[in-house]
């Protein structure tokens, strides 16, 4: 993994080619080469090792989760995948895979292994220890799949992580094998599985929803920060000031116009106070409370590095929701900018690992059980006194009210989820009870509630 000014962490790790934001974009059109934590030689053909492999299978109509036979009857599809897999990416001599050209049809498979590597490496790094797969009862490794059929969507189950497509307006496809902001929102869900866990049947709030779809933006967020080019790139378009529309909080950018979602967004929990339909949508007041900590951290640094000072700090705090925000601050920042870009590129490397830090220490002390963003809220307050001394709580709870975190709630939801919720299908689900019928099949019982009702059927994967 590269790293902003750290590069090669990982001196003997394995050398990966990965497009550090859409491929799409001028700035990224060429992939940056990263080293990823697993040894060189480690990491055979797919790529695969221990840990996870890839295929890219032949005649999969079906992703994994629950689908019907031809005569009608539930089936929960798990990995592995046994039918026929196209030619798997191979290592050179010296066990890396950055021989690999884009042109190559292997190419795909390994940006694929690669991002999740790189992702997972960045996590492990603020958690301090290895990300267990949260499915390791049943399976060793985690199978991620090239889905050609998924259209928009990629997503993270029990086992698998099966990656779609895009489909433009003119009816160009791109692979979203080579986003990397897509691959490493759902390392984030992954993430939140293994360190919160799964609710209990019937304790899955509203906001546990939303809690994971926003840690898993901001755990792409952080993610892309950890790429030498994304950090050059966000600097030299913003000059620091990071409220500019930009590749860092445009979430998984689909063109030069177009992204998934706004990390920088003005929704707060009273639009949500009388009911939500989308997880996406519920995220964002969460999201946009965190990224707005996140510039405030920035900030921070700034003025304790002298590159900006305290009152054009509060200058920046008090315009924030002004129509003259950009007029009069972008000005102060292009010039401060000019003055001392490597210690900006410092100070955002340290904000960023702030960030990172606060939200691996709440994620790890939250349970999943009628969560709720209060919840968050408070634990990012109790964190902060005993990781920081305190040193950033009126940051936290001046965007936290902003937002009102705390204050409302979320009320009912209002509609089914749809067809690009992460969990409207029981693809998401905890097996209570295991028992191998045969060698090929297992039996699961759902833990998830109603929504899995099918899944406590004793269904069998074919
Ligand atoms: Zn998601």
């Amino acid at each position: 993994m590269t790293s902003g000014g750290e590069s090669s962490v990982f001196e003997n790790g394995t050398r990966f080619r990965l497009f550090a934001q859409a491929p799409i974009l001028k700035a990224f059109h060429r992939p940056e080469t990263v080293i990823v934590s697993s040894p060189a030689g480690s990491v055979g053909p797919g790529p695969g090792d221990d840990h996870m492999y890839v295929i890219d299978p032949i005649g999969k109509a079906f992703a994994y989760g629950l689908a019907q036979n031809l005569r009608g009857d539930p089936l929960y599809l798990m990995p592995p995948w046994r039918g026929d897999v196209f030619p798997p990416a191979f290592p050179d001599v010296d066990g890396h895979f950055d021989h690999i050209d884009p042109e190559e049809p292997e190419f795909e498979a390994a940006h694929l292994f690669g991002s999740v590597r790189f992702a997972l490496d960045v996590w492990e790094k603020y958690f301090g220890h290895p990300i267990a797969w949260h499915f390791r009862r049943d399976l060793d490794r985690l199978e991620l799949v090239i889905q050609r059929n998924l259209l928009e969507n990629a997503f993270m189950g029990y086992g698998f992580l099966e990656v779609g497509i895009h489909e433009t307006t003119d009816g160009w496809v791109e692979p979203f094998t080579l986003n990397f902001d897509v691959v490493a929102h759902e390392v984030g869900h992954c993430v939140i599985y293994s360190v919160i866990g799964v609710p209990d049947s019937g304790t899955a709030s509203a906001e546990y929803y939303g809690f994971h779809e926003s840690s898993a933006d901001l755990a792409a967020l952080v993610a892309a920060l950890h790429f030498d080019s994304v950090i050059d790139e966000l600097l030299e378009t913003s000059h620091g000031n990071l409220y500019t529309r930009n590749l860092v909080n445009r979430i998984a950018e689909l063109s030069r116009n177009s992204q998934i979602r706004l990390a920088a967004n003005p929704l707060t929990m009273r639009d949500f106070v009388h009911g939500w339909s989308d997880e996406h949508a519920l995220a964002q007041p969460l999201t946009g409370a965190m990224f707005d900590i996140f510039v405030d951290l920035f900030h921070e640094e700034l003025v304790a590095r002298r590159l900006i000072t305290q009152n054009q700090e509060d200058l920046s705090d008090k315009l924030e929701d002004s129509p003259d925000y950009f007029r009069v601050i972008q000005p102060m920042f292009d010039e401060a900018y000019a003055a001392s870009p490597w210690e900006f590129r410092e100070a955002l490397v340290a904000s960023r690992d702030e960030l990172g830090m606060l939200l691996a220490e709440t994620w790890r002390r939250l349970s999943p059980d009628d969560l709720s963003y209060a919840e968050v809220g408070d634990t990012l307050r109790a964190v902060d006194a005993q990781a920081a001394g305190g040193r950033w709580r009126k940051i936290i709870d001046v965007n936290l009210k902003r937002r009102a975190i705390g204050l409302v709630s979320a009320g009912p939801k209002i509609k089914p989820f749809g067809p690009r919720s992460h969990f409207g299908l029981p693809r998401v689900f905890v097996p209570a009870r295991h028992e191998a019928c045969c060698a090929r099949h297992l039996h699961f019982a759902g833990r998830m509630g109603a929504r899995n009702s099918l899944a406590r059927n004793r269904v069998c994967a074919p």
